[in-house]
């Protein structure tokens, strides 16, 4: 997707570890329209599969989760990442290590919301190591569930993540693939 590329050149800032902050639009403020764009390209993307849930990660998925899942027509389930008072224990649950913060965390989707008659797309902001997606793909294949394939805004294929996840036949697209990133803050997209 062009407009994402020439807006990540635009309003992004490479940041040590190799971390692209996108706050401007994805992570803190967010660009709501350019948000219902990206949700049409992965409708263009995966129209013809019969999506019944949208399945996200809290929190920087959720926008961009909800503008795919206005287009299908179909809810958006969001996995959490922490056990609250009104989460029953009834729930999918798979541990997960975070690449931005570095610790491992356990995340929970209640079980009456995926079922085995669903087909599921992921929807995430970004693919680095791909322990995120590892995680969604877990909690599908607990309800029994297809996984239709995964819908990335910001794919990093310097990590390894993305290879590794269609190595398995899974279906990722990612609407900006970014090839290399410098310390100095260039960024060049992948081919
Ligand atoms: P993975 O699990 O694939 O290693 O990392 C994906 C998750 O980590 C995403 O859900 C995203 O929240 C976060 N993440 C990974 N890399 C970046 C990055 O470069 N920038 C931002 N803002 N988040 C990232």
């Amino acid at each position: 997707m062009k407009a994402l590329e020439e807006k990540i050149l635009r309003e992004g800032q490479v940041y040590p570890g190799g971390v692209l902050k996108v706050g401007s639009f994805l992570n803190h403020q967010i660009d709501v329209p350019f948000m219902v764009e990206m949700g049409r390209e992965f409708h263009r993307l995966y129209k013809d599969e019969k999506i019944t849930k949208i399945l996200t990660i809290e929190t920087s998925g959720i926008a961009i989760a909800v503008m795919c899942a206005a287009e299908f027509g179909v809810p958006v389930v969001f996995a959490k990442k922490h056990q609250t008072k009104n989460l029953t224990n009834d729930c999918y649950v798979t541990p997960i290590h975070s690449y931005t913060h570095g610790n491992d965390y356990e995340a929970r989707v209640e079980k009456q919301f995926l079922n085995a008659e669903d087909r599921v797309l992921i929807i995430d902001d970004f693919l680095a190591n791909g322990a995120a997606l590892d995680g969604l793909i877990d909690i599908i294949k607990q309800s029994g569930a297809h996984c239709v394939g995964c819908g990335i805004a910001i794919e990093k294929v310097f990590q390894q993540g993305g290879a590794r996840i269609r190595e398995q036949g899974i279906r990722v697209e990612s609407l900006a693939m970014i090839g290399e990133m410098t310390e100095d803050g260039q960024i060049t997209f992948a081919e």
